[in-house]
């Protein structure tokens, strides 16, 4: 987690609701055919410039302005030659290690630092920005948020144990789901025509985007079961190989006398030095203890419980999904003023609250119980009511928060486990756990020719990490490499 404000997403769920009031009817610019549309161009953009803070809270905005700059200046270049020239697009990196690019409708196009540490050369590149500039052109978000809004109600936090706690945990998350938005299959096959059209158009060769699914898959084979959103929601990587590669060679040989580029030195040469995997600045766990070294915090985290760190909130779930904590920030001024804030948001009736001081900090503990509303009689409402327990602390000039959710039942089992983590909680002091930095991508020349795995190793690539580094380079561990020719590796 790291300072963010908290309360934008709220505002883009309006808005969203507010669009759903308007009803016309347009011509797609891809197409050209006239549709039903929910949203104007001007809603869609009133739609992207309401989505944008929330992502950048959720992400965080990648501190490097000279990648940000050359993915502007490529992705201007593309929406120049779409199918809406005139749309004021923008790009940003996002600070995130996971693998993934996304676009909401009005223009707003976002690829994260892993995306781009794993693009081995510009082509590749140009075919995702290609293929995310598509859904903004062909509308797809426009179309999409209409049977998104309908599913609003329904959509539940990933990473939260029950669906019962999910309302405690990030609200950003469900705003968040809504616009990350599950697009069909045909709108995918749509996008990486688009991709392959768009990126050829700009002189790069699309089989290299084909190239970059291959990457996917074996991401994807590598993550088991936590595959990230773009991989989860996208057709399947296989099959889009063949697809676009089928499509970037009909695209050449149908405009012979062009020269299409793959800069591949040029690519790497952007990316040396970005961040690489976690970082651990915006906290870390280690030995059974939660890291903050930018915020300067720590506490102790139940052994065999399941974490989740987001740039908003710190997640923590018992391994038989009965219990949860969550820490996060208050945007009140005073503990009070958050105690109150919580018991209002929860509907929650206090049972206890007092002032306390925990390792020298100012603060309040509260439990308050949440009785269902809809209950059909006195029983099922003491079966279903929810026990919190909440630690508000003053620290370092911001009011946190932690809370403890279980259900009444089960709430005695784990009164102790929650007060050992809140009484934890206190001043990160030790510099061993604050200095400490991330992995970063540096890009080195071969020395002679070998093999990846033996050129890997002569930069001193510990062996834990080279099948992740045969991925991060596109190529496998028995692949030839020669004298001279420029490879990623990895470095503290
Ligand atoms: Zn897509």
């Amino acid at each position: 987690m790291n300072i963010m404000q908290f309360n934008y997403f709220a505002k883009a769920s309006t808005l969203i609701a507010a669009l759903l009031v308007f009803n016309n009817c347009s011509r797609n610019p891809v197409t050209g055919k006239k549709e039903l549309s929910f949203m104007s161009e001007s809603q869609e953009l009133a739609l992207g410039q309401e989505s944008d803070p929330s992502i950048q809270a959720e992400f965080g905005v990648y501190p490097d302005s000279l990648l940000q700059q050359y993915l502007t200046i490529r992705g201007k270049e593309m929406a120049k030659i779409s199918h809406r020239p005139n749309l004021d697009f923008q790009f940003k990196v996002m600070d995130s290690e996971v693998v993934n690019a996304f676009a909401v409708p009005g223009g707003y196009v976002y690829f994260t630092r892993g995306i781009l540490a794993h693009f081995n050369n510009e082509a590749q590149m140009m075919g995702v920005l290609g293929h995310e500039i598509g859904h903004v052109t062909a509308r797809h978000g426009a179309q999409q948020q209409t049977k998104q809004i309908l599913l609003q109600g329904g959509l539940i936090v990933g990473m939260i144990a029950s669906p019962k706690f999910a309302q405690y945990a990030e609200q950003a998350s469900q705003g968040l789901q809504l616009l990350m938005l599950k697009y069909s299959r045909d709108h995918e096959s749509q996008s990486d025509k688009l991709g392959v059209e768009y990126s050829s158009r700009t002189g790069y060769d699309a089989k290299e985007m084909a190239g970059f699914f291959q990457t996917i898959g074996r991401i994807q084979e590598a993550a088991g079961a936590n595959i990230p959103t773009f991989l989860s929601t996208h057709p399947d990587p296989g099959d889009r190989y063949k697809n676009v590669t089928a499509m970037a060679i009909a695209e050449q040989q149908a405009n012979p006398n062009k020269s299409y580029d793959v800069n591949r030195d040029g690519y790497l040469r952007r990316i040396d030095g970005i961040v690489y995997g976690e970082d651990p600045r915006q906290g870390y766990v280690d030995n059974n203890n939660f890291y903050h070294p930018e915020l300067k915090f720590e506490f102790p985290i139940p052994s065999a419980w399941k974490t989740h760190n987001s740039p908003t909130q710190f997640q923590m779930a018992s391994s038989d999904q009965k219990a949860m904590m969550i820490l996060t920030l208050a945007p009140e001024k005073t503990l009070s003023e958050a105690a109150n804030a919580i018991v209002q948001k929860h509907k929650l009736k206090v049972v206890d609250q007092r002032n306390t001081t925990i390792n020298g900090l100012q603060a309040i503990v509260q439990i308050g119980d949440q009785v269902p509303e809809n209950a059909q009689n006195a029983q099922q409402a003491t079966q279903n009511t929810v026990r919190v327990m909440t630690t508000f602390i003053a620290y370092n000039g911001m009011n946190y928060i932690i809370h403890g959710v279980a259900g009444i039942a089960d709430f005695p089992q784990y009164e102790r486990t929650f007060l050992n983590t809140m009484n934890g909680f206190r001043a990160l002091t030790d510099y061993s756990k604050i200095n400490v930095t991330p992995y970063r991508v540096r890009i080195k020349t071969v020395y002679n020719d070998a093999t990846l795995q033996e050129a890997l190793r002569s930069f001193n690539t510990p062996d834990s990490k080279l099948k992740e580094l045969a991925i991060l380079n596109g190529m496998e561990l028995t692949d030839r490499v020669t004298r001279g020719m420029l490879i990623k590796t990895i470095e503290k």
